[in-house]
C-alpha cells in the first residue's frame, strides 16, 4: 500500500491518455494550443507496464482522463488491458462525451465501469461559446449512448463561469428531476495561461447552491454531507438523481485525497494543483526495472503535499489542466 507521510493511502490514479482534444473549452486551453507530438506520449504498452506497478502498490481504482480520452488511438484496447489487470478493481473516464455514441458499448464491453461528461450548459449556442466549436447535441447523444450500454450512474460535470453559463446551473440542476444522473458542478480553477480569466470569473460552489435553491427550494443533504470522492451531494425534493459540488477552491477535501496523476507523458503528479512532479517515462525508456520505478513512486507518493495553496496564491503554472487532466 503506498502511503504519504500524513498516513493517507494513496490507491486512486487518474491517467491522461493524450493531452490532445477534439475542443478547446475557454476555462481549459487556449484555442491555439500546441499539443505534444505522439513520441512523447505513454505508448500503449507503456501504460499497460506503469499500470502493472501501480497495481503491485496497491492501486486499485483508475481513471483515464485526458485532453480527450476517447480520441486516443486503441483506446479500447487500453481499457481492456487495463481492466484485465491484476488488482485493478474499478477503471472510469471523464470525457466530453462527443465519441461516445460510437464508443461507449465497446468501452463497456472491454470493461469501463463508468463515465463522468462534461456539459457546462443545454443552450447550443452557449456550448458551442464556451467549448469553441463543440455541438451539445453530440454530448447528449453521447450520454445516451453511455446510459444505454451500462457505464452508469452517469455523472455530468460542470464548470461554471461568469459571463458564459451562470444561468444554465438551474436547467443543468434540473435535469436530475428527472434523471438518476449526478450534476456536479465543479469551481474553476486556476492553471498557467489562463489564471486571470480563471480567477474573475470563477463562480462558488455556494453560489451555485443559492441560485438552485431560489428554483427549487432548500435542497436535501444526500450521505449525511459525507464526500462522495470529491463532491458534497445533494438532491432536489423528490428528485432522481443527486447534485454535487466539487468546490476545490474555496472549501478544498485535500484530507481526504488518495489521488496521484500520471500525465500523458509519464509524469507522476502528487497534487492537481502543485507543480511538484516526478518522471516516470525517462527512466522507464532508459532500461529502470520495475523495483527502481516502484522506489521511485514510492519516494513521491511520501512525499505528496498536504493540498494545495490556492489561498496562499501558490497557483500551478507548469502546465494547463488539459495536460494534467483533472
Ligand atoms: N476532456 C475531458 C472532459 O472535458 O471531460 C477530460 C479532461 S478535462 C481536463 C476534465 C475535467 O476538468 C472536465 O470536467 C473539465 O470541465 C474540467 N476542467 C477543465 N479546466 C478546468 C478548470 N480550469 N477548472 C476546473 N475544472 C476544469
Ligand atoms: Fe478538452 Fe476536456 Fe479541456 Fe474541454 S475540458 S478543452 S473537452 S480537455
Amino acid at each position: 500500500m503506498a502511503k504519504d507521510r500524513f498516513g493517507r493511502n494513496i490507491h486512486y490514479l487518474r491517467i491522461s491518455l493524450t493531452d490532445h482534444c477534439n475542443l478547446r473549452c475557454v476555462y481549459c486551453m487556449p484555442e491555439d494550443m500546441t499539443f505534444r507530438p505522439n513520441a512523447e506520449l505513454m505508448q500503449d504498452e507503456e501504460i499497460l507496464t506503469l499500470t502493472r506497478l501501480f497495481a503491485t502498490l496497491g492501486f486499485d481504482k483508475i481513471r483515464l482522463t485526458g485532453g480527450e480520452p476517447t480520441i486516443r488511438k486503441n483506446v479500447v484496447d487500453i481499457v481492456r488491458g487495463i481492466s484485465a489487470t491484476e488488482g485493478i478493481r474499478s477503471v472510469s473516464m471523464t470525457t466530453n462525451g462527443l465519441l461516445l455514441s460510437r464508443l461507449a458499448q465497446p468501452l463497456s464491453d472491454a470493461g469501463l465501469e463508468r463515465v463522468n461528461i462534461s456539459i457546462d450548459t443545454l443552450d447550443p449556442e452557449k456550448f458551442k461559446r464556451l467549448t469553441r466549436w463543440g455541438k451539445v447535441n453530440e454530448v447528449l447523444e453521447g450520454i445516451e449512448a453511455a446510459e444505454e450500454a451500462g457505464l452508469t450512474p452517469v455523472k455530468l460535470n460542470a464548470v461554471v463561469v461568469t459571463g458564459y453559463n451562470e444561468s444554465d446551473v438551474v436547467p443543468l440542476a434540473g435535469l436530475t428531476a428527472k434523471h438518476a444522473w449526478q450534476v456536479r458542478f465543479i469551481e474553476m480553477m486556476p492553471f498557467a495561461g489562463a489564471t486571470e480569466f480563471q480567477l474573475t470569473q470563477m463562480v462558488t460552489a455556494a453560489q451555485i447552491r443559492e441560485q438552485i435553491e431560489a428554483t427549487y427550494g432548500p435542497l436535501e443533504i444526500v450521505n449525511g454531507g459525507k464526500l462522495d470522492g470529491e463532491a458534497r451531494l445533494f438532491r432536489l425534493q423528490n428528485g432522481l438523481g443527486d447534485i454535487g459540488f466539487i468546490s476545490s477552491v474555496t472549501s478544498p477535501f485535500c484530507s481526504s485525497c488518495t489521488r496521484a496523476r500520471l500525465t500523458s507523458d509519464g509524469v507522476l503528479r502528487l497534487c492537481l494543483l502543485r507543480e511538484n512532479e516526478i518522471d516516470l517515462l525517462t527512466p522507464l525508456r532508459a532500461g529502470a526495472n520495475l523495483e527502481e520505478l516502484r522506489a521511485l513512486i514510492l519516494d513521491a507518493v511520501w512525499d505528496k503535499p498536504w493540498g494545495h495553496g490556492l489561498q496562499e496564491g501558490a497557483i500551478p503554472l507548469n502546465r494547463v489542466m488539459s495536460e494534467i487532466g483533472g
